[in-house]
């Protein structure tokens, strides 16, 4: 499942991966794990030589327990660091980093192979596209821009609108550079939840699959 900010994506891959039983991978919490590495590594998250180099001793874990989430660096737990605006803010810089992302691929695809689940709930940017093409369930998450930066500067409570809505489109034209998850690729399917609520949009994602696993 692939979208922007703000679709609902998170929580909407979450809610059918629990319902389906299977795994859940959260692929933008690696890229924000790894902008927090380069950050405490007071590295430039805008120079791709710099982030290479911080990205040489990234090491990160990440649970496949849509009942469980968190993400580590190291030994430490950054499941709620890597919210934080500043975060936010420099992900995108190392994201598009070439050799960043084949690396990350590669490990998602091998935590794909592995989970002991019948399936696994993927969602990211290039998920439907690049990570896993012939999934036998490809969803593009949309909503309009103005819901999307309502929903967000719901979850972030202590900053005001107009900055989330700024920095949420500002992120978003910058990942759209490197990849393309604002319009669907042949086959895949979009579903729209400008005017869904979670458990429609839920109920629309599990109808999709139903139908490829009748
Ligand atoms: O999904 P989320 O907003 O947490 O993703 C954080 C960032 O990670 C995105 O803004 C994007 O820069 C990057 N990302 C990506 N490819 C993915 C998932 C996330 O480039 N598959």
């Amino acid at each position: 499942m692939d979208g922007p900010a703000g679709s609902g994506k998170s929580s909407v891959a979450k809610e059918a991966a629990r319902r389906l039983g299977f795994g859940y991978l959260d692929t933008g919490a690696v890229y924000r794990a790894l902008a927090w590495h380069v950050l405490a590594h007071e590295a430039d998250t805008s120079d791709a030589a710099a982030v290479l180099d911080a990205s040489g001793d990234f090491d990160w874990t990440i649970s496949l327990d849509p009942d469980a989430f968190w993400v580590r660096v190291g030994e430490t737990d950054v499941t709620d660091a890597i919210r934080e605006q500043r975060v936010s803010d420099a992900v995108s810089g190392v994201a598009r980093v070439p050799a960043v992302r084949q690396a990350v691929n590669t490990a998602f695809r091998a935590l794909a192979a592995g989970t002991d689940r019948p399936g696994i709930v993927i969602e990211g940017r290039d998920i439907t596209t690049v990570v896993a093409p012939d999934a036998p369930v490809r969803i593009l998450l949309t909503a309009a821009p103005e819901v999307r930066a309502a929903r967000r500067s719901k979850e972030l409570a202590d900053l005001d609108a107009v900055t989330v809505a700024t920095a949420l489109h500002r992120r978003d034209a910058s990942d759209s550079q490197v990849v393309d998850f604002l319009s669907a690729a042949p086959g895949v399917e979009v579903v729209d939840s400008t005017a869904l609520d979670l458990e429609q949009t839920v109920q629309a994602v599990l109808a999709l699959t139903s139908r490829v696993n009748a």
